[in-house]
C-alpha cells in the first residue's frame, strides 16, 4: 500500500508529514503537484495545496488534480487533510472537496476525523474541543478567514457537504476496533455520507485507524496519521526518519510570526543567542536592508545560531499595521525575510529555522523547493524537513507549535 495525503495549506501538510514519518512510513512532501515525476521512493506522498481559504470551487480543482496525480504515483489509500480546528466556512472548503474526493474515488462514506489529542484537539459528542475550550470558544471564533463559531462537527459538515453526517459516539469507540468498524457500517447502511469519530485519546486514534485502514478516502487532521502510519510501517521509523535528518552546517533563524508561542520563544532564544529586530520602516523604504541583514548573520561566529525577528506583542503589532496598512506592512516583511533567506543559502548556509506559516510558505517559495524529505520531529506537529535537490534542511512551525525552548531544541538535531 502507498499513502497519498492532500493537504490545504503548507504549515498543515508538514504538520502530517512529520507524525507519518515519527510513525514509521518514509514521505515525501511536495509544494503542489511536481513537473517531473522523478522522486525518490516513499511509502507516502504528501501534496501540499492552498486551498484552505480560496474558493470553493477552486479548491475542488486543485484537490483532484492533487488525487489524480497521487494516484498515478500508485497511492492507494487517500488521506484528505485539514486542520485540527476544521478550518472552513459554511460554503467549505472541506466538505466540497470531501465530496469531490469521494465521486472521484467511488466511494459514497468516509470519515471526519479532526482530532489531535497530543495537542488538545477533541472530538466528543461531536463537539470539537482546543484544550479545555469548546471550539467555537477558543480563539478560532476571532479567525481572520476561518472564524468557527460553531463547535459541532456534525452541524459543520452537513452545512458544507452533500450527505448527512451521524457520529459514532465515545463509548462505541472505547470498545475498540471492531465495534467501531461495526457502527460505521451501520451509518453507512443507514445512508449517512459522513462519520463524526469521538476520540479523546490516542488509543482510540489507533483503534479508529484499524478500522478504517482498507478505506479508500479518510479525512481528518493529522492524528488519525499516526494509526495509519503504524498499521502500514514495515516498523522501519529510523530509516524513514533518516533521509530528513539535518546535518550540521550554518543555521540562522528567522522568525516572522507574532503568535503568543513564538513571543516566548524568541524571548527565551534572545537570552543565550545573537538577535536582532527586524525594522518594518527599513523593510518599506530600503532595497538594500536584506542583505544588510545578510551581512549580520554572516558575521556571527559559531555557537547558537543568530535569530532575526519580526516578532512583536499584539500592541506594537496594531500600532505598525495603523501606520503602513496591514497588509503593506505583512507583505514588506514577508518579502524581506524571502530575499535574506534567498542570500543567506546562497552564502552556504544549510539549516534554517523559519517560524510563521505564511513566512514559511513564502520563505520555501522564494528558494524554489518543490520537495522534501521529512525527518525527525521537533515538536509534536513540526519535524526537520530536507529539500530532496540540494544539501539544505529547514525547521518550518506555525505559530503557536512547539515550546520556549524550541529554537535550541531544533539546533540540537544537527548532533544526533
Ligand atoms: P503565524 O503562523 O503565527 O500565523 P504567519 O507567518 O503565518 O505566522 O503570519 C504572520 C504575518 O505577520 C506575516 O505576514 C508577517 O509578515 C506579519 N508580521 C510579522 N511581524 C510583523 C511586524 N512586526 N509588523 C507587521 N507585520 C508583521
Amino acid at each position: 500500500m502507498k499513502l497519498g495525503v492532500i493537504a490545504d495549506d503548507f504549515t498543515g501538510a508538514t504538520d502530517i508529514a512529520g507524525f507519518l514519518v515519527e510513525n514509521g512510513l518514509a514521505t515525501l512532501q511536495l509544494s503542489g503537484i511536481p513537473d517531473n515525476a522523478e522522486l525518490p521512493v516513499a511509502d507516502a506522498l504528501v501534496v501540499c495545496l492552498k486551498s484552505r481559504s480560496c474558493p470553493a470551487d477552486e479548491a475542488v480543482v486543485s484537490s483532484l488534480a492533487a488525487l489524480a496525480w497521487l494516484r498515478e504515483q500508485g497511492c492507494d489509500r487517500i488521506y484528505q487533510k485539514y486542520c485540527s480546528t476544521f478550518d472552513s466556512t459554511r460554503e467549505g472548503n472541506i466538505g466540497p472537496v470531501t465530496d469531490a474526493l469521494l465521486d472521484a474515488l467511488g466511494a459514497d462514506f468516509t470519515l471526519i476525523c479532526p482530532s489531535l489529542p497530543v495537542n488538545g484537539r477533541t472530538v466528543y459528542q461531536g463537539n470539537l474541543f482546543v484544550g479545555p475550550q469548546p471550539l467555537s470558544e477558543s480563539g478560532m471564533r476571532h479567525h481572520p478567514l476561518t472564524p468557527m463559531t460553531d463547535s459541532n462537527l456534525l452541524r459543520l459538515m452537513d452545512a458544507q457537504g452533500r450527505g448527512r453526517t451521524g457520529l459514532v459516539p465515545f463509548n462505541t469507540i472505547a470498545a475498540g476496533p471492531e465495534a467501531i468498524a461495526a457502527a460505521l457500517t451501520t451509518l453507512r447502511e443507514d445512508g449517512y455520507r459522513y462519520a463524526v469519530v469521538d476520540t479523546l485519546t490516542e488509543q482510540h486514534l489507533l483503534d479508529i485507524a484499524a478500522a478504517v485502514s482498507d478505506w479508500p478516502l479518510v479525512t481528518g487532521g493529522s492524528g488519525l496519521a499516526i494509526g495509519l502510519a503504524r498499521l502500514f510501517s514495515q516498523g522501519q521509523a529510523e530509516t524513514a526518519r533518516a533521509s530528513g535528518h539535518p546535518m550540521p552546517g550554518r543555521c540562522a533563524i528567522l522568525s516572522g510570526s507574532c503568535s503568543q508561542m513564538t513571543n516566548r520563544q524568541v524571548a527565551h532564544y534572545r537570552e543565550q543567542a545573537p538577535s536582532l529586530a527586524l525594522s518594518v520602516e527599513e523593510c518599506l523604504k530600503d532595497p538594500t536592508y536584506p542583505a544588510r541583514l545578510a551581512d549580520w548573520v554572516l558575521s556571527q561566529g559559531p555557537g547558537p545560531a543568530p535569530l532575526i525577528y519580526a516578532t512583536t506583542t499584539p500592541e506594537v503589532l496594531g500600532d505598525i499595521q495603523r501606520q503602513h496598512g496591514a497588509q503593506a506592512a505583512s507583505e514588506a516583511v514577508e518579502a524581506c525575510f524571502a530575499a535574506l533567506a534567498e542570500r543567506l543559502v546562497a552564502a552556504g548556509v544549510s539549516n534554517l529555522i523559519i517560524a510563521g506559516g505564511e513566512t514559511s510558505s513564502r520563505v520555501t517559495q522564494a528558494l524554489d523547493i518543490n520537495a522534501f524529505h521529512i525527518g525527525p520531529q521537533i515538536a509534536p506537529g513540526v519535524p526537520w524537513v530536507r529539500a530532496t535537490d540540494r544539501p539544505l534542511s529547514l525547521a518550518l512551525k506555525s505559530g503557536n507549535f512547539g515550546d520556549e525552548g524550541f529554537f535550541s531544541i531544533a539546533q540540537e538535531f544537527f548532533y544526533d
